[in-house]
C-alpha cells in the first residue's frame, strides 16, 4: 500500500466531511480546524478506544476532567511561564516568521529563509501559551492562560484523587481534553494546530521503579498503535537527546510516524517527568504532595511516567495509514482500511435501487440496525458507486436489500476489505454483524 498524495487526501477529508477549516466562510484561521459529521465519529471512537485501554481495562488508572483555565500559579510552578517557549526568527527580506529550530542548517552552519533564501533575524524566545483575562478588568493581576497541556490538571488533583480513591502506588490518572499552543508555524493540515485535543496519563510510581515502568509504558503504547492496525514499518521509537529534553524530564521517548509530508515525526511522547511537578506544586502551594508508603512507614514523592498524545495527530496518522488506492476490474477504488472499532460508520444500508417495493424492507433493516451500530442509509446512484463511497469513508460492511429479499427475507453483506458478499437472513443480521465487527464483545 502506498501513502496518499497529501492534496488528494486533504480534499477527501473535506469532501467527505471529516475535517473543515475553522470559520472557513471568513477565510479560516491558521491552526484551527473543525471536525465534520464523519470526523467527529472517528474522533469519538479514538477517544473511546484510548479510554477503554487506559482506564476501563486496567485496575490501576482512574480518569478525571479538569478546567482549561486554571490559577496562573499552576503555570509558574510547572515552569511553563518561564520556559514553554520556542525560538522565533523573521526573514529580513520576505518578512515571513519561522520557528528557528525548524529551519535546516546549511553546510556553512547558517540558517537562511526556507521561502526566499533571505537573511534571518537572531532567534527570540516566544512563549506559546495563549493569554486572556478573567473578570472585567484587563490588567496584569487578571491574566490567565489557556492550558498548553492537560497534565497539570492531574498533578494539582493528585491529593484529591489519592484521598477519594484510596489508591496504592503505582496508579495513574488519565484525562482527555483540549489544549492550546500559540504555535509559530502551525501547519501540515491537522498535524500542528493552535487548538487541539490531548489524551494524557500521569502514572505515579515509587522512586527507583520509574525506569522499569517507563520501559513498560513505551512498549504498551507502541502496541496500542499496532493493535489499531498502524503498520509497523511506518512507526519507530526515538530517544530524545539531552539537548531536547523538556525541563522536567529525565528521559523521553517519542513514538514517531513516517508522514508523507514530513518523514518521521512525533505522534506520542512518553516521558519520565520524575518528581518535578509534584515537588514544584508542593513548594508553590505550600502543601505536602506526598504518598505514605505503608511498607516502609515513609512519606515519598512519587515519580511520574507520562504517555501523552494528541488526538488530531492520531486522527491524521490513522487516516493516512489506512488509506489505499486499488484497481478493481479496471476501476480505481479508494478505500480506508480503518480498524472496525474506529470506522465512523459501521454499516451502510443500501437498497439495490429506489424501486418502491424495496423501500419498506430497506427501512425495516435500517430501523433494526440503528440501535446497535452507527449506520448510514444510502439509495442515491448505482449500487457500485455507493460501495465506492462507503469504501472511501472506511465503512466495514454494506447491507444490500434486493428483489430476492422480498422472497426470502435475507440480505447481502458486503465486506469492505475482501469485497466478498454473503447472504444472511434478516433475523440473524444483528448477531452476524456484531460478530464480524467485534468478536470480543458479547452479542
Ligand atoms: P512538538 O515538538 O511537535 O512541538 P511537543 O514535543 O511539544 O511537540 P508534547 O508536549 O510532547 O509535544 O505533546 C504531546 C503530544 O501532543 C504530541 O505527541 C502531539 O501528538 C500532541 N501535540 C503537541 N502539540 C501539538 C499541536 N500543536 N497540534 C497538534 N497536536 C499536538
Amino acid at each position: 500500500m502506498t501513502q496518499p498524495n497529501m492534496e488528494t487526501f486533504v480534499s477527501l477529508c473535506k469532501r467527505r466531511g471529516f475535517v473543515f477549516q475553522s470559520s472557513e466562510i471568513y477565510g479560516g484561521l491558521g491552526g484551527f480546524w473543525d471536525y465534520g459529521p464523519l470526523g467527529v465519529e472517528l474522533k469519538n471512537n479514538i477517544k473511546r478506544n484510548w479510554w477503554r485501554s487506559m482506564v476501563q481495562l486496567r485496575d490501576d488508572v482512574v480518569g478525571i476532567e479538569t478546567s482549561i483555565i486554571m490559577n496562573p500559579r499552576v503555570w509558574e510552578a510547572s515552569g511553563h511561564i518561564a520556559t514553554f517557549a520556542d525560538p522565533m526568527s523573521d526573514c529580513k527580506d520576505c518578512k515571513r516568521r519561522w520557528r528557528t529550530d525548524d529551519i535546516a542548517i546549511n553546510d556553512k552552519g547558517e540558517r537562511h529563509c526556507p521561502e526566499c533564501g533571505g537573511e534571518l533575524t537572531g532567534a527570540r524566545m516566544f512563549n506559546l501559551m495563549f493569554k486572556t483575562f478573567v473578570g472585567p478588568v484587563e490588567d496584569e493581576a487578571s491574566v490567565v492562560y489557556l492550558r498548553p497541556e492537560t497534565a497539570q490538571g492531574m498533578f494539582v488533583n493528585f491529593e484529591n484523587v489519592l484521598t477519594t480513591t484510596r489508591r496504592k502506588l503505582p496508579f495513574g490518572i488519565a484525562q482527555i481534553g483540549r489544549s492550546f499552543r500559540n504555535e509559530i508555524t502551525p501547519g501540515n493540515f491537522i498535524f500542528r494546530d493552535r487548538e487541539f485535543e490531548q489524551m494524557e496519563m500521569e502514572y505515579f510510581v515509587m522512586p527507583g521503579t520509574d525506569e522499569e515502568w517507563h520501559d513498560r509504558w513505551i512498549e504498551d503504547r507502541f502496541n496500542w498503535w499496532l493493535a489499531l492496525g498502524v503498520r509497523n514499518q511506518n512507526l519507530r521509537i526515538r530517544e530524545h537527546t539531552k539537548e531536547e529534553l523538556s525541563h522536567y524530564s529525565k528521559r523521553t521517548v517519542d513514538i514517531e510516524y513516517d508522514f508523507p509530508f514530513a518523514g518521521f515525526a512525533e505522534i506520542e511522547g512518553i516521558a519520565n517527568r520524575t518528581d518535578f511537578d509534584l515537588k514544584k506544586h508542593a513548594e508553590f502551594a505550600g502543601r505536602t504532595l506526598q504518598y505514605f508508603d505503608e511498607a516502609t512507614g515513609q512519606q515519598v514523592v512519587p515519580y511520574v511516567i507520562e504517555p501523552a498524545m494528541g488526538i488530531d495527530r492520531c486522527f491524521l496518522t490513522l487516516l493516512i495509514d489506512s488509506y489505499a488506492e486499488e484497481e478493481v476490474r479496471g476501476e480505481k477504488r479508494t478505500v480506508l482500511r480503518l480498524h472496525h472499532d474506529l470506522a465512523p460508520i459501521k454499516v451502510a444500508v443500501l437498497p439495490l435501487s429506489r424501486n418502491e417495493q424495496l423501500v419498506p424492507p430497506a427501512r425495516r433493516v435500517w430501523d433494526l440496525l440503528r440501535p446497535h451500530f452507527m449506520t448510514q442509509y444510502d439509495d442515491a446512484q448505482s449500487i457500485g458507486r455507493r460501495y465506492r463511497r462507503q469504501d472511501e469513508i472506511g465503512t466495514p460492511y454494506g447491507v444490500t436489500i434486493d428483489f430476492e429479499t422480498l422472497e426470502d427475507d435475507a440480505v447481502t453483506i458486503r465486506d469492505r476489505d475482501s469485497m466478498e458478499q454473503s447472504r444472511v437472513p434478516i433475523a440473524n443480521l444483528v448477531p452476524v454483524l456484531r460478530e464480524k465487527l467485534d468478536p470480543s464483545l458479547p452479542a
